[in-house]
């Protein structure tokens, strides 16, 4: 039986009048993701979606939010009850994802890279202490995790990180620099991967668990981006930083599959991420198109504007389907790597076309901040690089669509 701390939380049923309430495919979700589905909206109609554009503005964290997503269970979402977890499935994760992502495109992220980056790997790699120290205490929404595994020189080619870990009596000795880390200003601990055995190449990367206050690591500055601002990006530098051996990841060498195996759950996150910044565009424009008069009539009227539309919510839908089917067959234990890429390349690209029609849409008004349309459309933008840009992700779809052919 599922606890579902959203339930007990006394929420205010917020009114609104300009998101879709019809989104046909939720009749077919369980009780439990229907009712998750509304909590998550609720509480991104009135506590998100009004913070988002100051948010944006001035790079601000959104703290007392992301606490109030712990104390809805958003931050554990996926974690067993046992260690301190919501225990609810990757379906529910990426519901939950797209509709906080709906209400404030860096929150999202900041939920996405916690929940399936830092907490997805140690989840699932983690010993029993491991869990105890770096899961339980992380899932309230006090304490934050990131996850290290770009650097200055590598960020694709993952294989070939240069940040190392020296074996030295009880202790490993980090030295390097990650870069791009999501979360990586507020976070408490870091799954980080460095290599402990460079002839191996890729077979001789290791993961690790690195707390925030380890002697020898610091921050790089702030990264000052395009969108989802309020979500901090910076480097980690690592200087002859002390490591105890027991907080190694998994055994040694197995870091390299555990980043891919991770990034396969973290691009449905991302892909629910991008879901939620097409919805909302979608939301914006028609409810503008339904008021904005233009030769005698509202724009929505117009075939040029309804085709738009159309097209928006041909690939919206799509997208959403292809993200809960990669999360359904996650949480059936089925091989899910293809159908993560193609979630996450189909919402991704879905996410910047829908940004870019909210604003033509939208037409002058789309182009200033008096709208959010803008912002959407610098929020989406992200969703095609990060965890594996579209081109990594359409050649992960190719290499398995080519396993499944007999070409011998
Ligand atoms: C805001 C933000 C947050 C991030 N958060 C994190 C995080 O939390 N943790 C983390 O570890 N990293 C994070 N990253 C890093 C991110 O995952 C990388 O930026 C991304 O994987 C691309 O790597 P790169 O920037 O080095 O680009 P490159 O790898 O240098 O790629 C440049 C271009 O070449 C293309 N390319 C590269 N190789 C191939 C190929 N084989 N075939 C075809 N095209 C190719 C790419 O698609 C891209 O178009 C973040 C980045 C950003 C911008």
């Amino acid at each position: 039986m599922y606890k579902i701390r959203f339930v007990t939380r006394n929420t205010t049923i917020f009114i609104y009048n300009n998101v879709a309430r019809n989104i046909a495919s939720l009749s077919m979700l369980s009780e439990t993701h229907q009712m998750l589905h509304k909590t998550c909206r609720d509480f991104a109609e009135g506590e998100l979606k009004p913070l988002a554009a100051e948010i944006d503005k001035k790079h601000l964290y959104p703290e007392e939010q992301i606490k109030k997503m712990g104390e809805l269970g958003l931050m554990g979402i996926a974690v067993p009850e046992k260690v301190g977890g919501t225990g609810l499935d990757y379906l529910a994760y990426a519901i939950a994802m797209e509709e906080i992502s709906r209400g404030c495109a860096s929150a999202g992220v900041i939920m996405s890279a916690h929940n399936s980056l830092y907490l997805g790997p140690i989840e699932k790699y983690g010993s029993k202490d491991q869990q105890e120290k770096y899961i339980t205490p992380f899932t309230t929404g006090n304490k934050i995790g990131c996850f290290a595994l770009s650097e200055p020189g590598n960020g694709s080619d993952a294989g070939a990180a240069s940040t190392t870990a020296k074996s030295n009596g009880s202790n490993y000795i980090i030295n390097g620099t990650k870069s791009w880390i999501t979360n990586a200003y507020e976070s408490d601990a870091i799954v980080l991967f460095a290599t402990t055995d460079k002839s191996k190449k890729h077979k001789g990367i290791s993961a690790f668990i690195v707390d925030k206050a380890a002697e020898g690591l610091s921050l790089g500055k702030k990264e000052d981006k395009l969108g989802i601002r309020g979500s901090s990006t910076c480097s980690l530098i690592f200087e002859e930083c002390k490591l105890p051996k027991e907080n190694i990841l998994g055994e040694p060498g197995m870091g390299f599959k555990i980043a891919m195996t991770t990034l396969d759950g973290g691009r449905i996150g991302i892909a629910a991420q991008a879901l939620g910044i097409a919805q909302a565009s979608l939301d914006c424009a028609v409810e503008y198109a339904a008021k904005r008069q233009a030769f005698g009539n509202a724009i929505i009227k117009l075939q040029a504007i309804q085709q738009k539309i159309a097209d928006m919510a041909l690939k919206l839908e799509s997208s959403r389907l292809l993200t809960w089917r990669a999360a359904i067959l996650k949480d059936n234990n089925k091989p899910y790597t293809k159908e993560a890429a193609m979630a996450k390349l189909s919402a991704s690209e879905t996410s910047t076309f829908c940004a870019h029609q909210c604003i033509q849409i939208l037409g002058g008004m789309g182009y200033v901040t008096d709208m959010p349309a803008e912002r959407h459309y610098r929020d989406a933008r992200i969703t095609e690089i990060y965890e594996g840009t579209s081109e990594i992700q359409r050649l992960v779809i190719a290499a398995n669509i080519t396993k499944e052919y007999d070409l011998n």
